[in-house]
């Protein structure tokens, strides 16, 4: 007999679908803010999948893989459970905002508490009513700031080998060796022992419908590795694996213009953009430090000295 799932004191039996609210806090109307929950059962018992996205208010890509994944009635799971937060940070969301209302970053704010700050008390909550139910989290992002990531997984090889053939079953275009950040949600997740892909495609405040169709696509493999579903779409291309990568940073403020974009292959001293002033008095050309692949891309044509221009892989 397959377990019953408990969560916010609801019991969720095999083969039901139950939405949940569960309360975060509340607004300076009164009006309860909660973070919704779709939980979905197979009635056969299998792994539990925690689906996670909106951790960055901001950032919608994630929120509409989940939505179409939730939303496709062809999708029937034959074996487990998934567990679908569309939207961690609802604050963020309404501000069109990363971050909740005091500037807090809640992937920053993990293992959080219940009487700290908004990022603080959404962290904690996740930890301890939903993470719990999990065997497998995907934790949706996408580039902030004018930044646009290439479809990639992030995963700490080292830390977290367990998640490797999850990677592989999801073969995003780029799958990434990352290192587990502190007060980060994979951190956390991965100090519990629950293997946590990463998934980024895209930017900010902008649908992206190749990142979408990535994130929907390599999520239902996840989903058929895992025995929970029948058939998956299979991959568009093959999965490019990046030991390491760097920033690389404007040398000089000015006007950017890159002349290679995300998922290209690019050889050292390759031209990759130019640096110049508003005035036409100077222009620089930029070239590849070494041969890899284009992460992530800046597009901002307005930046400073330092500012990031390219995430660049090395294989
Ligand atoms: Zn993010």
């Amino acid at each position: 007999m397959p377990p019953t799932l408990h969560l916010n004191g609801q019991e969720i039996l095999p083969g039901q679908t139950r939405d949940i609210y569960l309360e975060i806090a509340q607004l300076p109307t009164h009006t309860p803010m909660t973070m919704p929950i779709r939980v979905f059962r197979a009635r056969e018992d299998g792994p539990v999948l925690l689906l996670l996205a909106g951790m960055h208010g901001d950032e919608i890509n994630g929120l509409e893989i989940i939505r179409r994944i939730m939303a496709d009635k062809r999708i029937r799971l034959v074996r487990g459970s998934v567990v679908a937060v569309p939207l961690v940070n609802v604050f963020g969301f309404l501000h069109l905002s990363r971050d909740t209302p005091d500037g807090k970053d809640v992937n920053r704010s993990f293992p959080g508490s219940a009487q700290g700050s908004l990022a603080a008390r959404l962290a904690h909550s996740l930890l301890t009513h939903i993470l719990p139910l999990a065997d497998y989290c995907i934790d949706f992002h996408t580039g902030g700031a004018s930044r646009s990531n290439h479809p990639q997984v992030r995963l700490d090889m080292k830390a977290q080998p367990e998640g490797l053939p999850l990677a592989h079953a999801f073969a995003a275009p780029l799958l990434l060796n990352s290192k587990l950040v502190d007060k980060s949600f994979r951190k956390e997740a991965a100090l519990r022992g629950k293997p946590v892909l990463v998934y980024e495609g895209g930017e900010s405040l902008r649908l992206d419908e190749q990142a979408v169709q990535e994130g929907i696509d390599g999520t239902l493999r996840v989903m058929k590795h895992l025995g929970m579903l029948p058939e998956a779409p299979a991959p568009q291309t093959t999965t490019v694996t990046l030991a390491d990568s760097t920033w690389i940073r404007a040398r000089k403020a000015g006007l950017f213009r890159p002349l290679v974009h995300n998922g290209e292959y690019v050889r050292k001293h390759a031209l990759m953009g130019t640096l110049a002033d508003p005035y036409g008095l100077t222009e620089i050309s930029l070239k590849a430090p070494h041969d890899g692949w284009i992460i992530s891309t800046n597009y901002l044509p307005v930046v400073n000295q330092g500012d990031a221009l390219w995430h660049f892989g090395e294989v």
